[in-house]
């Protein structure tokens, strides 16, 4: 049985990523942030992924740190005995213009969004050389392709993103190990729950299908990506924006 770790888990599109991996048939490891409400919604996301008959345990790790990473990664190696997808999808916003953005407000975003990606893909493509294959798939967003006001942190987390997921690609090619993006626009979950009606409204205009996008058509195409049906596809960013670009 082949296993996946999604990080940040425990709800939103992670969640969903989990859901439909298992769906797939894939064992999963939910990864959530140390807190106590977290692991009440990893430990229902894991019931909710055994129920399609596959192996599924939540695991504690502040993706943010390398430690927490690279224990969780020894302990899903024993536990599971192999990894054959990542996806890294633990991401926060803390958003405001420039002029009052904290440093740290930049530090914490840089580091739970970027360094996160750094911190697993690391540990896990050691493992994955091992194996001699494996498929990454790095959550970015639009505001990595083309900035947003307010975002400044943000959008240089998923920008950087987009790049290492680019250098990966051409650094373990050989090993048979492909690395991907998806570059998700406006999707109904709790991150996006808290902007405003106004804002909301206005970033709406400029989707082409007038509509937000859902947590399960991010994780269709992350299904695909670690997939064999993608098999000759790696170094790519795929936009699923509802056509916010073209
Ligand atoms: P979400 O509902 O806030 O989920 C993000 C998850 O990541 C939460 O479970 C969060 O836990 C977890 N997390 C945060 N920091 C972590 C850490 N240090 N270690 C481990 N887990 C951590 O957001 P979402 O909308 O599903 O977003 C998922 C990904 O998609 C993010 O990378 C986001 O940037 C990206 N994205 C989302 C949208 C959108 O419109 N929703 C658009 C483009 C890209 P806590 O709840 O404890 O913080």
């Amino acid at each position: 049985m082949a296993t996946a770790i999604i990080t940040g888990a425990s709800q939103g599109i992670g969640a969903c990523i989990a859901k439909r991996l298992a769906k797939d048939g894939f064992d999963v490891v939910i990864n959530h942030y140390p807190s106590d409400s977290d692991k009440e919604k990893a430990l229902a996301v894991a019931e909710e992924c055994r129920a399609f008959g596959v192996k599924a345990e939540y695991y504690s790790a502040d993706v943010s740190k390398f430690a927490d990473c690279e224990n969780m990664v020894k302990q899903v190696k024993a536990d599971f005995g192999t990894i054959d997808a990542l996806v890294n999808n633990a991401g926060i916003t803390k958003d405001s213009l420039l002029a009052r953005m904290t440093e740290e407000a930049y530090d914490t975003v840089i580091a739970v969004n970027q360094k996160s990606v750094y911190n697993m893909m690391k540990n896990v493509c050691s493992v994955m050389m091992k194996q001699k294959h494996g498929s990454i798939v790095n959550v970015s967003s639009v505001a990595g392709l083309y900035g947003n006001a307010g975002q400044v942190n943000y959008s240089a987390s998923k920008s950087a993103i987009i790049g290492m997921t680019k250098s990966v690609a051409k650094e373990y090619g050989r090993k048979n190990i492909r690395c991907n993006a998806v570059a998700p626009g406006l999707i109904r979950t709790p991150m996006t729950d808290v902007l405003s009606d106004d804002l909301k409204a206005k970033m709406l205009e400029a989707v082409a299908l007038r509509r937000y996008g859902e947590p399960e058509e991010i994780a269709s195409v992350v299904s695909f990506l670690v997939s064999e049906n993608s098999s000759y596809i790696t170094g790519q960013v795929i936009e699923i924006s509802g056509g916010l670009s073209m």
